[in-house]
């Protein structure tokens, strides 16, 4: 199972998409509860994998410490910034299976939303880690500024990251002319970069695109019971003052909260919202974000337009499933290769 633990509610950065810190009365800005508690409970999963989250985890970066060094049988990764890489002592980054790290592209789009010097930054940690022999993904937040192809293309030919992850900035923000964008922008970027990925495909070379590889995984792996960020049924949030939360964005709705690290938790599933229950996608986008399924910030009219671009990218992955077949029969690719477990990374698959 993965476990998302947050470190801490403060953040070093104020990008324009999130606002940097939360209220440190809804989640503490260090931990409120005794470890050896938090460690009882990760004891009863055959399989963990701890993810440092925040804030900005490296924040409290002893509690970091902490844990790897009580909690030493658990897979460990980070979902940081970047920017206080320096803060964590190296022997410490060599047991992270994984780090991923937050940057939206190109350097004037980067920089654009997370502040001036971020890009660089970001580079020179993921360098770092990346050297140490440590799995770097980039993590991006595509906004109406973002070209999906161009920033995509970036990172990758970057040759920082060995997996690239995007998330669309949808619904916590005030509504944009999202719909347009959509149409002219984002879906054609996504077809071209779905050419790209199936050239390579061709080759025999499996890129790393985690939004078309995850589908595609699942289309041969179906294991879906929830949301593809396994919010809830798969995946937990422990926040800094002990509660047990489905989502680490959702600190302040009651119905997240699913129990709490003094008294065990109940896991959810199948919380699908009515719209998606007759979806043809649905084992594919498990309704996307149950975040988003619940808050509804941007009204129905605003969830459907989400969905109406959803359900144009995954049209896209999945018109590719009959060639992909031919590659398996032929022997250019395996099956088992396509492979992805979204929980492994802290990955939610559909952006
Ligand atoms: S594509 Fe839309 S309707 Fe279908 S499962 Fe996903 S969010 Fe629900
Ligand atoms: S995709 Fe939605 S439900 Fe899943 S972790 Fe992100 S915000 Fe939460």
């Amino acid at each position: 199972m993965l476990w998302l633990i947050m470190t801490t509610g403060k953040c070093n950065l104020k990008c324009k998409y999130c606002g940097g810190s939360f209220d440190g009365k809804t989640v503490p800005y260090e931990e409120k509860y005794e470890i050896s508690d938090l460690k009882r409970l990760i004891e009863n999963d055959p399989d963990p994998t701890i993810i440092f989250y925040g804030g900005e985890p490296l924040v409290n970066y002893r509690y970091i410490m902490d844990v790897m060094d009580k909690i030493e049988f658990a897979r460990f990764g980070i979902q940081t910034n970047g920017i206080l890489f320096k803060l964590l002592p190296e022997r410490y980054w060599r047991r992270m299976n994984v780090v991923l790290f937050s940057i939206d592209g190109r350097e004037h789009i980067t920089d654009g939303m997370r502040g001036k010097g971020v890009y660089k930054r970001v580079l020179e940690a993921s360098k770092y880690v990346k050297n140490l022999g440590i799995e770097t993904i980039a993590r991006m937040t595509v906004t109406e500024k973002t070209d999906i192809y161009e920033d995509v293309m970036h990172l990758i030919g970057e040759g920082s990251f060995e997996k690239v992850h995007w998330q669309l900035n949808v619904v916590w923000t005030e509504k944009w002319n999202f719909s347009e964008w959509g149409r002219l922008s984002y879906i054609p970027g996504i077809r071209r970069l779905m050419d790209y990925f199936m050239e390579n495909l061709e080759r025999g070379r499996i890129l790393k695109i985690i939004p078309f590889l995850g589908v595609i995984s699942l289309h041969y792996f179906p294991k879906l019971r929830g949301a593809a960020c396994g919010a809830g049924y798969s995946s937990v949030t422990v926040s800094t003052d002990g509660r047990i939360l489905s989502c680490p964005i959702a600190v302040n709705e009651d119905w997240s909260e699913l129990g709490h690290i003094n008294k065990g938790f109940r896991l959810i599933y199948d919380d699908y919202p009515e719209e998606c229950k007759g979806c043809s996608y649905l084992k594919y986008c498990g309704g996307r974000c149950l975040y988003a399924n619940k808050e509804r910030y941007w009204g129905d009219e605003g969830w459907r337009e989400i969905d109406q671009l959803t359900k144009e990218y995954l049209g896209i992955v999945l018109g590719k499933i009959g060639r992909i077949n031919e590659l398996i029969s032929s022997n250019i690719i395996r099956m088992d290769d396509l492979k992805y477990d979204p929980m492994r990374d802290s990955t939610e698959i559909i952006p």
